[in-house]
């Protein structure tokens, strides 16, 4: 059926790659202006436990971004058996490191790990995934505070898209703390209407139909259909989810949405792969540059990033 779809015009395909790689040669400039002013490279440390597959990928590739826009990566990696006290112990010696401006801790941590109380560790002054409830709080509340990355790259596309997002109607498919919850703030905060629609939601294609952006992040194949989406509005897929390929023993990546049909009645929608994905990367150097200026004292023009 997908073979029989019109081909997507090139002008609703919101281009998450192009826009991810302006925002990193942005960081990169003020990188090195910070660098300049503070005499020192602007860090980020990622902290991996246990030998994850795709976490390592996900590590590298933050380490590799991190060195490209010209900051300071510092990797740990600790074995799958460590001890809490001991990660512990390593998330508060980069809390008071004067090298260090952000800290990740890639998640998920291996079962016998806090999470909770892992986050809750890290100073929030350096807590450029945004998770720690300090900074929860600060994004309910409408205080400047460190915004998890993929829900503000979505926020960043969308504005980007539709200028002022006043009035509009949003509704968010998902509800985790990571994307969901956060998106929806960010979206109040923008004066939407916001739903959040989640796996209790009872007739959600009626709910996702009155929408003017649809943004999912399920974690569930192609699950938003052509028929749920309000002619003219705007989808942001979140989702990367890994399916069969066409090819046997190969796979391909999707996202939650049926981007082939729902792109013939979306007046504008992201792609899988290259539109939601590589924004959370180049966030995340825009956090830790953020982190950086403020650690360090000096002034960084509110609408410079
Ligand atoms: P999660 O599993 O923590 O949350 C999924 C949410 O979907 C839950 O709140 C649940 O209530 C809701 N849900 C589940 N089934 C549903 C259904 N049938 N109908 C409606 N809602 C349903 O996942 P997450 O961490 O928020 O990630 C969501 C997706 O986004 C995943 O595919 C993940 O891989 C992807 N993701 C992508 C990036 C990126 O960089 N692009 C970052 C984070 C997550």
């Amino acid at each position: 059926m997908t073979d029989t779809l019109a081909p997507v015009r090139d002008g609703k395909i919101i281009d998450g790659k192009a826009f991810a790689a302006d925002l990193r040669a942005k960081v990169g400039r003020l990188a090195a202006q910070f660098e300049a002013q503070a005499r020192r490279k602007a860090g980020l440390a990622v902290v991996l436990v246990g030998e994850d597959p795709a976490s390592q990928v996900y590590v590298r590739a933050k380490g590799k971004s991190t060195l490209e826009a010209g900051m300071a990566s510092f990797e740990h990696r600790l074995p799958a058996d460590t001890d809490e006290a001991d990660l512990l112990a390593l998330v508060e010696a980069l809390n008071v490191d004067p090298a260090v401006d952000g800290i990740l801790v890639q998640l998920p941590l291996p079962r016998h790990l806090d999470e909770q109380k892992v986050i809750a560790t890290i100073s929030p002054d350096k807590d450029v995934d945004g998770f720690h409830v300090t900074n929860a709080g600060r994004l309910a509340v409408g205080q400047p505070g460190f915004v998890p990355c993929t829900p503000l790259g979505c926020l960043m596309l969308l504005k980007d898209r539709l200028g002022s997002l006043s009035g509009l109607e949003a509704v968010v498919i998902g509800r985790s703390n990571i994307v969901g919850k956060p998106m929806a703030q960010l979206l109040l905060a923008e004066s939407c209407t916001v739903t959040i629609a989640h796996s209790r939601t009872r007739d959600l294609p009626d709910v996702v139909r009155r929408a003017d952006i649809v943004v999912a992040a399920v974690g569930r194949p192609e699950m938003v259909k052509a028929d749920w989406v309000k002619p003219g509005a705007t989808v942001i897929d979140v989702g990367i989810n890994r399916v069969p390929g066409r090819e046997p023993g190969k796979t391909r990546l999707v996202g939650d949405v049926d981007y082939a049909a729902v792109s013939q009645v979306a007046s504008a929608i992201t792609p899988v792969p290259g539109g939601v994905g590589p924004m959370t990367i180049a966030v995340l150097l825009r956090n830790t540059l953020v982190a950086a200026y403020a650690n360090a004292a000096l002034d960084l023009a509110s609408d410079a990033i």
